[in-house]
């Protein structure tokens, strides 16, 4: 069984049609990635995944279990965070209190939520260097990480991340990616959103494109790589 399995979602804003039958899963262990253009509808389904912005017909199945009409806080009590596009984080908030935000809808022990930020702070050096310093001063890649180690503190069975890529000099697009295969060998399972099609498809296990709210192809990231469709809209 899938741990994510995504089945023919359609959300609206109004009477905008934002998805229009999207169907895809995320085994265990996986980095599947979400690749289009501008407005095709990457957003929405992480939105649509977190019930954020519930889809209108279809079904999120979580580990076996029916989500769709889930709440948002409930939903990340089960498993699924999100690093959102831009990263919004709290600016006024030192680094450490935006980290513990992250972990505002765990119930265990104090001591556990310690340990995960000690784990965050291992994997996110920079951050505990800056753990007083307030959130808007960081740079642009630190607040990336920010945001991925802050959806960390949750403890996730999935991280979905949107953009992370985005607003990065390619140094640091770099950095962010490693960081991110190193999640997925230490066990997390990830769902990445990206329009760096290039770095996103390299490094993950599947991959589906999106366009105009539809899925319209699916492959290995190998396959999406060689594809002459990706390669002439998406690899330039
Ligand atoms: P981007 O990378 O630009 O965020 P995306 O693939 O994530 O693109 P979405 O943001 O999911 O695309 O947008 C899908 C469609 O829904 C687009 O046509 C967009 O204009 C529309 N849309 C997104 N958010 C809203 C909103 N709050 N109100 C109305 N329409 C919206």
């Amino acid at each position: 069984m899938a741990l994510l399995e995504v089945r023919d979602i359609h959300t609206y804003y109004g009477n905008i049609h934002a998805l229009r039958g999207i169907s895809f899963t995320v085994e265990q262990g996986e980095i599947v990635t979400l690749i289009g253009s501008n407005g095709a509808g990457k957003s929405t389904t992480l939105n649509t995944i977190c019930g954020i912005t519930p889809a209108r017909h279809g079904q999120i199945i979580l580990d076996g279990r029916d989500i769709t009409r889930t709440p948002p806080h409930e939903i990340v009590k089960l498993g699924v965070t999100q690093a959102p596009e831009g990263r919004r984080i709290f600016s006024r908030l030192t680094v450490y209190e935006n980290l513990l935000m992250g972990a505002f809808t765990r119930t265990d022990p104090r001591t556990e939520i310690e340990q995960t930020l000690e784990m965050v702070y291992e994997i996110f050096p920079r951050l505990k260097e800056r753990a007083r310093q307030m959130g808007g001063t960081l740079s642009g890649g630190e607040q990336q990480m920010l945001a991925i180690g802050r959806a960390l503190m949750a403890k996730p069975r999935i991280l979905l991340l949107d953009e992370p890529s985005m607003g990065l000099a390619p140094i640091l697009v770099q950095e962010i990616f490693s960081i991110i295969e190193r999640l997925n060998e230490s066990g997390t399972t990830i769902l990445l959103v990206e329009q760096n099609a290039q770095i996103a498809l390299s490094i993950c296990s599947r991959g589906y494109v999106i366009q105009t709210g539809e899925i319209v192809l699916a492959g290995t990231g190998k396959e999406l790589l060689e594809n002459e469709m990706v390669r002439e809209a998406y690899l330039g």
